[in-house]
């Protein structure tokens, strides 16, 4: 597969910035975030022209008036243009306005049906297609979306992270889970792969912490909701961040280079040692839900006057977990040394609601 001749082409020395406002607002708002975006490490203007709004009643975008904007500031400022189709309908008039990257929303990678409908809309098309990862965590579904754009003929393909949405509310917007496409990476490491940290994080002062680690994870590129007043802007207001800001972000940033046999092993270390950060956060994460659950079952033992130790549950629970031990390469000893410590941290738990 060449899908990543699109990149390539472009010869860019640094990883592949797309920036611009969440929705188009105005023609000026637009051509004057292009200027600002001109001559800087950005290469795409992107702009929602149709937003999807998860509640009806929030801004819905400018609709087709505001291609005619984005086609301006391409002629103005030498950017390529990048908006979001959500049906055949916006894939037509996306195409007449000589829009360069078409993106298709989290919200429309859940449904194969409009996926199709979309890529049988592109059939055979030049145009650079990114496909966003599905609202909900799906590894399948992502990457059903991208074998519909290529059986369709798309060869310019390429995917962006944007998170996944959860019912409890995290410090993201959008829980990254890193693994997801990590391994979407590992299966097609010739798709190029793209970072909206906008999106996952909700909020501005966490953004540079996920590009560097996209970027530690040997990511291709960002796209990052960008306006020059971002606390004013129609939509997502909380999460933009000014050119400027982003601009500087993309000095702070540390890009590591693909040459040479030192650089290689080191980028290959960096690499694997975020994978590893990323499960170790994922751990954390786990126990202390473990832990929550824990003070739960302290709170109903204590209303049911119950003891904490139960230890038919506990020698099941341990003898549960050895097999599965087993099962991915996990010595015994190393699992009761695990187990025996949660446990240990879960009766602390247990007791201190009990006697609270
Ligand atoms: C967007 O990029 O503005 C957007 C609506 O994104 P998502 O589909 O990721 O929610
Ligand atoms: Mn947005």
């Amino acid at each position: 597969m060449k899908l990543r001749n699109w990149l390539n082409k472009m010869e860019l020395t640094h990883p592949i910035v797309i920036a611009g406002p969440c929705s188009a607002e105005t023609e000026e708002q637009v051509l004057k975030i292009a200027y600002q975006l001109k001559d800087t490490d950005t290469s795409v203007l992107r702009a929602g022209i149709w937003k999807p709004r998860t509640r009806p009643g929030n801004f819905e975008g400018v609709g087709s008036l505001g291609l005619k904007w984005l086609q301006k500031a391409k002629q103005e400022t030498g950017l390529m243009i990048a908006t979001e189709v959500a049906n055949a309908n916006h894939v037509d008039l996306a195409l007449k306005h000589d829009i360069d990257i078409l993106w298709i929303g989290a919200r429309t990678t859940v449904s194969p049906f409009i996926v199709q409908e979309i890529a049988d809309a592109l059939k055979g098309t030049d145009k650079i297609v990114l496909i966003k990862n599905p609202v909900n965590p799906d590894l399948a579904l992502w990457l059903g979306a991208v074998e519909r754009f290529y059986e369709s003929d798309v060869k310019n393909l390429g995917v962006i992270h944007r998170g996944f949405s959860t019912y409890e509310k995290t410090r993201y917007r959008n829980n990254p889970e890193w693994q997801i496409p990590i391994d979407l990476q590992t299966k097609f490491p010739d798709l190029p792969l793209i970072l909206d940290p906008s999106h996952i994080a909700g909020r501005r002062d966490i953004i540079f912490d996920l590009c560097q680690t996209a970027l530690d994870l040997n990511y291709d590129g960002l796209m990052v909701e960008t306006h020059f007043d971002p606390d004013n802007a129609w939509s997502d207001a909380a999460q933009q961040i000014t050119p400027e800001t982003l601009k500087q972000m993309t000095v702070n940033l540390r890009i590591r280079k693909q040459e040479g046999d030192a650089v290689e092993f080191k980028n290959k270390l960096n690499t694997l040692r975020t994978k590893i950060d990323v499960l170790d956060h994922q751990l954390i994460e786990s126990l202390g839900k473990r832990m929550k659950i824990a003070d739960d079952i302290g709170a109903l033992k204590k209303a049911n006057n119950v003891a904490i130790l139960q230890t038919r549950r506990w020698n099941e629970v341990l003898g549960k977990m050895i097999l599965e031990g087993e099962e991915n390469q996990l010595s015994e000893e190393f699992i009761l040394k695990i187990f025996k410590a949660i446990h240990q941290e879960s009766i602390n738990h247990q007791k201190k609601v009990m006697n609270d």
